[in-house]
């Protein structure tokens, strides 16, 4: 390893002692202008691939998100990706995509793609939410016009209970019917530690792969470290997404990171890939420049120095009060009624620095009005409550404006 980068453990012992220093580091890092993507980076063939837990599986550490609005006869992005190493594709049906994907799949052959989707329990009053699941599984199928996946999440579970018999009995009667190879689940929210360690007491066997939020602000998150570990060790694959943890200040930062290398965004997914746990990061790739950025990201072989890690962690302790991590437990739960914070809170991370508003908007008018209003509604205890010291009541203002 050269002297000016490291892998996981090293960067978790800067991590905690650059969150120890916090705002007092002064201002010796990250304050020129933004750099030139150098153009001589050495770049792979291809994006690279790890194995997926103990599925024994290559997958390429760079996924195709599916949240796009593809060509439906042919779309020169997937074309572009498969041919770089991107043959997973995170589809379909709940981003609308799935019609579109399916072209893309018989246009370079099903056996060549590795394809992922995901449904929810959406419960309410659904007399039997599990069959639901079933049904849109099928159906999302029927769209991708394929007979199988290659994995299939239970999509945004928040409670460890939903990991049981009935989950269990779903993974075995999905791979016994020959419609998914693997089963696993992804998660958004701020329980993700009790989730990890639930599934990790399951195994790699009936849990192949977890989805999770991961970036670099998490490093230093003792808790969560250790339900990586045990899942890891149980043979559970381990794939980021949300890596690049954004907050409002984003524009700001990205002027003033340093690199002779990475742009701001590179250097958040070179510091996920960093982490050896994680097998891939899935992206929300929505135009050729960020497939550029992100591909190119993947492909080169030059870690990020300790100068690029520092900034990074500088500026996750100086955003954390920006940052939702969406603990949705902790504040929605001093609130009366429906309210969804996290969500809303989401949306607008999507808006800031994902730069899809369209999607953002979307999620935002698809909550119904008791989960969105704020109005009328206290949220002092939740934002006493909020570990990140988030002015909620601001940033729900925000969303509607923007979003509404
Ligand atoms: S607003 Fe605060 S408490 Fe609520 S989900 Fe975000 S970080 Fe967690």
């Amino acid at each position: 390893m050269n002297r000016d980068t490291f892998g996981r453990r090293e960067l978790f012992k800067r991590a905690a002692s650059v969150g120890a220093a916090g705002l007092g580091m002064g201002v010796a890092l990250g304050v020129n202008e933004a750099h030139a993507q150098a153009p001589e980076i050495p770049l792979a063939a291809k994006v690279p691939t790890k194995k997926l837990g103990t599925t024994g599986e290559d997958i390429p550490i760079l996924l195709m998100g599916g949240s796009n609005k593809f060509d439906m006869t042919f779309d020169k992005m997937l074309h572009r990706a498969h041919k770089m190493g991107m043959y997973y594709i995170d589809g379909g049906r709940k981003y609308g995509s799935g019609a579109a994907i399916g072209v893309f799949l018989e246009q370079v052959g099903r056996d060549n793609v590795w394809l992922t989707s995901k449904s929810g329990l959406w419960g309410g009053n659904d007399p039997d939410p599990w069959e639901r699941y079933h049904d849109d599984f099928i159906k999302e199928l029927a769209d991708l016009k394929t007979d199988h996946m290659d994995m299939y999440f239970l999509h945004g579970i928040k409670h460890t209970e939903v990991l049981g018999p009935d989950y269990m009995k779903m993974a075995d009667r999905l791979k016994k019917e020959g419609k998914t190879k693997y089963f696993g689940f992804s998660c958004h929210d701020g329980n993700v530690v009790d989730l990890m360690n639930k599934a990790a007491t399951i195994g790699g066997d009936g849990i192949n792969a977890i989805m999770f939020r991961y970036n670099f602000t998490m490093y230093g998150d003792l808790e969560l470290n250790k339900a990586m570990d045990a899942c890891v060790k149980a043979g559970i694959g381990l794939i980021g997404m949300k890596t690049q943890s954004s907050v409002p200040k984003d524009g700001e930062m990205v002027k003033k990171f340093q690199s002779n290398t990475y742009t701001l965004h590179q250097a958040r997914l070179k510091a996920a890939w960093a982490d050896e746990r994680i097998t891939a990061c899935v992206s929300g790739i929505n135009n050729m420049k960020i497939l550029k950025e992100n591909s190119t990201a993947a492909r080169s072989q030059v870690e990020l120095t300790a100068k690029e890690m520092t900034q990074l962690h500088r500026f996750a302790a100086q955003t954390a009060d920006q940052r939702c991590q969406g603990c949705s437990e902790i504040c929605e739960t001093c609130v009366d009624g429906n309210l969804k914070i996290a969500d809303q809170l989401r949306y607008l991370m999507y808006d800031d620095s994902y730069g899809d508003h369209g999607q953002a908007q979307a999620l935002y008018r698809a909550l119904d009005a008791d989960q969105r209003d704020f109005e009328g509604v206290d949220l002092s205890a939740a934002m006493r409550a909020c570990p990140q010291g988030i002015n909620i009541a601001e940033r729900l203002a925000e969303a509607k404006v923007r979003l509404a």
